[in-house]
């Protein structure tokens, strides 16, 4: 980066950068983006004002943006088969809460995985703005770790809802999309009203891009959310996918799934957000770009190989795994009933050695996700690193001796005694993070 300023924000990106070289990022939502996407990122389109969509805006000057807007638009709609792209929303958050908006009316229901089974936030936490407007009912998951879909095909008979949501942060099957399209088309014809199918892939959207996931909206579903920056590998932000007929998003629409493009695009623009970003917008369309190479095809099989790797090597050195296992990227660990200690004192341990993964409840944790059983991890950051299956028996080694170390150390505290074991894995993590550059830094 050229920052030939004092400017002590400065210092802390370096650091920063310095953090991120010498660690290795096992959080699953995280990844590494290129140096093209850094600099669209940083370009001077930041400077832009650009309500509306291309073609129609609100403000002149507008020519070169929406070439941009355009191709990040006709690029997305490549990756998923979809008929529309919504590119946007700030981010996942937005883009989920732009479509309830585009759907749904103050009190309606919309049927989602319940959090602490593996739902998202903003699919119903009562912490949250939809929450207090609409009526969220969430479904669980079964002891082996799938969908529940007698619990979901239950409810769906029950509560009749408006929206059913198959979207989840820690799941790690992949979910059977027709059985949730037939129980939506049962429950439409006893009612009579139209239900919208929402998948939130957040998670899961560049396995779907690399050809080693279904893709939902190839099996019924109206809509897919997603961020922009986790397994796509782009910047921070949001991304809608729908299928309909594509409209005036600047004219009022009637509420019909087939209009569900101009919907949404009313939705997001003027309904829940300003101004675009469009320097994030044409950083999302140089990752696109990338998506759609064969390499990423290779990349998000590898990202699979990986997990598959590092769950069995866990397991056969005694971690309990929630679902046995994966078949995504994603990988939950019952840190409580394999050791006794909990997912906070891991994460914390780990952070020591250059590991960085959350803490994360687990579907029969009770009460607050503050000292959670389980750990999150994944495997699309070290994969984008380059790193490969005897490099995930590595780091399932490296995990192993520090779960020995907090079973001696019990809590944080605890962890103070054991500062120079701790110190020589951190060099060994350095050593292979170091091995295997991040893009952008010199
Ligand atoms: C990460 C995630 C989001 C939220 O994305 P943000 O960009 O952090 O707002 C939404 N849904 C799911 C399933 C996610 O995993």
């Amino acid at each position: 980066m050229a920052a030939n300023t004092t400017d002590e924000v400065f210092k802390w990106i370096k650091k920063e950068e310095k953090r991120q070289s010498e660690g290795l990022e096992l959080i699953p939502s995280e990844n590494y983006v290129s140096e093209n996407v850094l600099r669209a990122m940083g370009s001077v389109l930041t400077n832009k004002y650009s309500e509306g969509y291309p073609a129609r805006r609100y403000y002149g000057g507008n020519e070169n943006i929406d070439e941009v807007e355009k191709l990040a638009i006709e690029r997305a709609k490549k990756m998923f088969h979809a008929d529309h792209a919504n590119v946007q929303p700030h981010s996942g958050a937005n883009a989920n809460e732009a479509v309830y908006f585009s759907w749904c009316e103050p009190g309606d229901t919309i049927l989602a995985m319940s959090l602490p089974a593996g739902g998202h936030l903003t699919h119903g936490s009562p912490v949250t703005r939809s929450a207090k407007i609409y009526n969220f009912v969430g479904y669980g998951v079964t002891e082996d770790g799938d969908i529940d879909y007698e619990d979901l095909e239950q409810l769906a008979h029950e509560y009749r809802p408006k929206l059913i949501l198959v979207g989840y942060s820690a799941f790690m099957k992949i979910p059977d999309f027709d059985r949730v399209k037939k129980i939506a088309d049962e429950v439409a014809k006893e009612s009579g009203q139209e239900i919208l199918l929402m998948a939130d892939m957040a998670h899961v959207a560049g396995l779907i891009v690399g050809g080693v996931h279904p893709n939902p909206l190839e099996h019924g579903f109206n809509v897919i959310t997603t961020t922009t920056h986790k397994t796509l590998r782009g910047p921070r932000g949001g991304l809608i996918l729908s299928m309909g007929t594509v409209g005036n998003p600047l004219k009022k629409t009637e509420k019909k799934l087939e209009n569900i493009p101009t919907l949404i695009d009313r939705a997001v623009f003027p309904g829940t957000q300003g101004g675009p970003l469009e320097h994030v917008i044409a950083a999302k369309a140089v990752a696109f770009e990338e998506d759609l190479q064969p390499e990423f095809r290779d990349y998000a099989a590898q990202i699979v190989k990986n997990a598959k790797t590092l769950a069995d090597e866990l397991m056969k050195l005694g971690f309990k795994l929630q679902g046995n296992g994966t078949e995504n990227h994603l990988i939950l660990v019952n840190v409580k009933d394999s050791y006794g200690f909990d997912g906070k004192v891991y994460e914390v341990a780990l952070d020591k050695i250059g590991l960085t993964l959350n803490a994360n409840a687990l579907p029969t944790d009770k009460g607050g996700a503050f000292r959670p059983s389980g750990v999150r991890l994944g495997t699309p950051a070290m994969t984008t690193r380059g790193l490969g299956e005897d490099d995930m028996k590595q780091v399932a080694k490296w995990m192993k001796q520090v779960a020995d170390i907090c079973v001696k150390a019990k809590d944080e505290k605890g962890l103070d005694e054991h500062t120079a074991e701790l110190d020589a894995l951190r060099s060994e993590v350095r050593e292979l993070a170091l091995a295997h550059p991040i893009p952008g830094i010199e």
